[in-house]
């Protein structure tokens, strides 16, 4: 079968290659993605600085955002069907013992991670995982599922930032939000917090104002700023850091109102040293700091379900944010996406 694969570590290893096609164990499926997103962490395993194979073997099959079919129950099987539409999760624990709603809380080294850590991922003709795993998608939802996992991070962000924010005290009412960055994660943040029902939310990129990242801002009520020619005034109640630079960060913490709640959902790899000093004596006033890069099953199925009822209320937006779609043979150009760009989706088969 075809897959996308690397040889993790080494750079630019990036290959097409023939894998033998696998076969689903005791409580596994056996797969036929649909689609597969990429993202920021891809490119770092295609660079590579991340990432490892399944024991053994010299290559790893990328994907870790996938919409698939359900082709083939192993044994035991029985929470989902053949023809079913699932979003597998990313994490498999190893030695961590937490529950499956938790697994997102896993020491590292105690967790493989499907096309990232240790066991295959999704950019392939199939691949196999644990069905316990698995998140079924309604029909409605189908052309917009894949979505789903760069979403469950966001809903784990939000969900937490208005949780922990209210258990500080409850009549704590955040009302002015700030989404740094417009690509995949920054649009789902404006898509989720809209849902939840906030209307003064200022979304910041580097486009310009006529940009599609900028349209999309406003098309569901939001304002852009493009930080190369305006600044952003006033303090927020909720920033949400989504481009994944420490400068961008130490703003985030800036914008950072009295009793705010920042949420941190970049991997931050490029670790430049900030002065924290300024920031620090402003923290004393209540301020709260969340972090996530990896969502539990429920914020999948959170996600699953607000693509739904985004699709009911903002119609044709949440499929802009597909903004590449390309076969398996022409794999190389989803990874090479431009700042235009939202989602890069490599489209495995048809449905
Ligand atoms: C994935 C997470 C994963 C993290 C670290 C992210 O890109 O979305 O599922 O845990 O990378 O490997």
């Amino acid at each position: 079968m075809k897959a996308v694969t690397v040889v993790p570590l080494v750079k630019d290893s990036l290959a097409l290659r023939d894998m033998p096609k696998p076969s689903p164990k005791r409580g596994q499926v056996l797969l036929s993605p649909i689609e597969v997103g990429v993202c920021g962490t891809d490119k770092d395993i295609i660079e590579g600085r991340y990432g490892a194979p399944p024991p053994g073997e010299e290559h790893l099959i990328l994907g870790h955002e996938a919409v698939a079919e359900v082709v083939e129950l192993g044994d035991g099987v029985d929470n989902v069907s053949v023809g079913d539409i699932v979003i597998p999760t990313v994490r498999r624990p190893t030695t961590c013992t937490l529950p499956i709603g938790e697994l997102d809380y896993c020491p590292r080294g105690t967790y493989t991670e499907h096309g990232i850590w240790y066991l295959h991922g999704f950019a392939a003709e199939f691949a196999v995982t644990d069905a316990k795993y698995l998140v079924r998608v309604p029909k409605e939802a189908i052309d917009v599922a894949v979505l789903t996992e760069p979403l469950s991070i966001v809903e784990k962000g939000i969900d937490l930032a208005i949780k922990l924010g209210q258990a500080r005290f409850e009549s704590w009412s955040p009302r002015r939000v700030l989404i740094m960055g417009a690509g995949p994660i920054g649009m789902l943040a404006l898509m989720v917090m809209r849902l939840r029902g906030f209307t003064d939310i200022t979304v910041t990129a580097t486009r310009p104002y006529d940009s599609l990242k900028a349209k999309l801002t406003r098309e569901i009520g939001a304002t852009y700023v493009n930080t190369n020619v305006d600044q952003v005034n006033g303090d927020f109640d909720i920033v949400i850091e989504a481009t994944g630079s420490t400068s961008a960060a130490y703003d985030a913490l800036r914008h950072l109102g009295v009793d705010g709640v920042a949420v941190l959902l970049g991997i931050y790899l490029d670790s430049k040293t900030v002065n924290m000093g300024p920031l620090l004596d402003d923290w004393r006033r209540n301020k709260l700091i969340i972090g996530a890069t990896n969502a539990s099953i429920r914020a999948f199925e959170m996600g699953v379900s607000d693509l739904v009822k985004a699709k009911l209320e903002f119609g044709g937006w949440v499929r802009k944010l597909i903004t590449k779609e390309v076969t398996l043979d022409e794999y190389e150009y989803a990874y090479n996406w431009g700042h235009e760009d939202i989602k890069s989706v490599i489209q495995i088969r048809s449905l």
